[in-house]
């Protein structure tokens, strides 16, 4: 974590910008709680600093990516942890294709599936912070 802090504009120069950064600091903190319990979470830990280290030496943050989201699918399905916003944009594309195709594809049936979907997302999306279950 300190180490974020000291080399923020190394990172933001990376391009782990706004979101990203959020996401990247979460995923360090929840790999640090669950790396007690977490044999993965313990090796993930290691590769985070790794990671870290590598980047602040000057390596490109996207030679990192894919082994970055491993680690998050890991807080995911083993976890049960969602990324920020995940039922909004689960629920605003199958509730605009659900309703499309209870009510039509057209001008009544589109719109209101998205936002039944909307307010379905933004009610899981609630459920799921207030329940500490966002990475
Ligand atoms: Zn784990």
């Amino acid at each position: 974590m300190d180490l974020i802090k000291q080399h923020n504009s190394q990172f933001i120069k990376k391009g782990i910008v706004g979101p990203d950064l959020e996401l990247f600091k979460n995923t360090i903190i929840r790999t640090n709680n669950f790396q007690i319990e977490c044999k993965e979470c313990e090796r993930n830990k290691q590769k985070i600093e790794e990671m870290m280290k590598n980047i602040i030496d000057g390596h490109e943050s996207y030679d990192y990516v894919d082994e970055f989201e491993e680690i998050t699918i890991h807080l995911r399905e083993e976890h049960n942890l969602v990324e920020k916003g995940y039922y909004m944009a689960k629920f605003s594309t199958s509730g605009t294709l659900i309703g499309g195709a209870i009510l039509g594809f057209d001008h009544i049936g589109l719109p209101i599936g998205f936002i039944v979907g909307i307010i379905l997302g933004t009610f899981w999306d609630r459920k799921s912070k207030s329940q500490r279950k966002v990475i």
